[in-house]
């Protein structure tokens, strides 16, 4: 449909970037980009319109979403000749808009394009040597300058490499560590950085890419207190070994993922040196309170439930690790090199945490009690009583209440 109206209208039509990627290398991707050689937003509205879907859009940057009415997405944005502000970067020769859009892109594997409209439908559009490098496995960036105007495609090379098991390329290496030696990404905002970092934590091969990003020097870069020592290094392992056994069992809540790597990255610091790794993220107040409280809640929970000597009881493991946000236990979990830990935190995740009781408020009101902070005492030690299997149901239950 977008190929067609896009004919009528007089304009030529693309779906580019990690969608063509992809089909490519014969991977799933629902993220769907158009790019059109006219105005976008016209264009989207209109398809939204053809379509039933809805559209939004983005004045200042020229781009649209269409939301078709099965929910798939479709970006749409505006090949633009002028996008840098710095044009001397670019070459002035006379370039079609659909190549200078895609020359803008981070690497070659990600500047492919399929033209759309009926007569070449489907016709591949590789002005850059793109296909070879898929074929070679190649992560490549499109120009020498590419990593002075924007520092935070060394994390994107990173993260396609290690998600597609590539190699950045010889001179795209070179180019890395001379933006290294520049101090590059000193200049990111620590926004863009943890945006980038918490892609690369989000994605399956965590730990090679942090080590990835260690060999370049690119932790140091972010801060020399994030470079990676043995016990981290052994943590990150771990750690993605524990979280891809948590995703396999489909609990619930869905944790943050890369809070818990973020947490093994930066092992070993001090309160006040934390405050210096906030900083450079830009953290804000309510983000630093959260890692400030996640580290103390495991802290305390961590030396409760290292210290044990003996057995435990149900209603002791989950004494300890209620208090600690998911992503905490996980992370004493992958720390831990105990065993009989591991038993415990797997039991409670798995099941103490998610047991429920029978008995509410309202069966303590119809005892007669009247509501105040008693109430969650008493119902916290008929949780404590059911864990441990001293009471089941709700007969035995209502009697202990009384
Ligand atoms: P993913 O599979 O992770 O979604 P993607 O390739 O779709 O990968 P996006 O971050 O969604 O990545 O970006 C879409 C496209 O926009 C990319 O394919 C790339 O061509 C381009 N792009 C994104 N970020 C940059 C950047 N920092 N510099 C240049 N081009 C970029």
């Amino acid at each position: 449909t977008a190929g067609k109206m896009a004919e009528e209208i007089g304009t030529e039509a693309y779906v580019v970037g990690g969608f063509v990627r992809d089909v490519l290398l014969t991977k799933t991707n629902f993220d769907l980009d158009l790019v059109v050689e006219s105005d976008g937003i016209e264009f989207a509205k209109k398809l939204a319109k053809k379509m039933d879907g809805r559209a939004k859009y983005h004045r200042k940057f020229k781009t649209a979403v269409v939301i078709l009415p099965d929910g798939q997405r479709v970006d749409v944005a505006t090949a633009r000749l002028e996008y840098y502000e710095y044009p001397a970067a670019l070459p002035t020769v006379e370039l079609s808009s659909i190549k200078m859009d895609l020359y803008r892109r981070d690497f070659t594997v990600n500047a492919l394009a399929v033209h759309i409209n009926p007569p070449s439908f489907g016709k591949l559009v590789d002005f850059f040597g793109s296909q070879r490098d898929l074929k070679d496995r190649t992560i490549r960036v499109l120009h020498a300058l590419s990593f002075v105007e924007d520092p935070t495609r060394i994390m994107r090379a990173v993260r396609f490499e290690q998600r597609f098991n590539f190699r950045i390329g010889g001179q795209t290496l070179s180019l890395i560590k001379n933006a290294l030696k520049l101090n590059l990404i000193n200049k990111l905002s620590g926004y863009r950085l943890v945006h980038e970092l918490k892609l690369i934590l989000n994605e399956k091969a965590v730990f090679s890419s942090i080590k990835r990003l260690n060999e370049l020097g690119v932790l140091e870069a972010v801060h020399p207190m994030l470079t990676l020592n043995s016990a981290r290094t052994q943590v990150l392992a771990e750690l993605e070994k524990v979280l891809s056994w948590y995703s396999m069992l489909y609990l619930e809540p869905p944790i943050a993922v890369w809070k818990t790597y973020f947490l093994g990255m930066c092992m070993g610091l001090s309160k006040a040196k934390m405050e210096q790794i906030y900083d450079r993220f830009n953290f804000s107040q309510s983000e630093r309170r959260e890692f400030v409280h996640l580290r103390e809640a495991i802290f305390w929970a961590a030396g409760n439930i290292m210290n044990i000597k003996q057995d435990l009881k149900p209603s002791e493991i989950y004494e300890i690790l209620h208090p600690v946000p998911l992503e905490g236990v996980l992370f004493i979990m992958a720390r831990t090199k105990r065993e009989a830990i591991k038993k415990y935190i797997s039991q409670y995740l798995t099941s103490l945490r998610l047991m429920k009781i029978d008995v509410s408020g309202d069966d303590l009101k119809e005892l007669g009690l009247i509501p105040s902070p008693q109430y969650a005492k008493l119902l916290k030690q008929t949780k404590l009583a059911c864990l441990d299997g001293i009471i089941k149901g709700k007969n035995e239950q209502i009697d202990f209440l009384k």
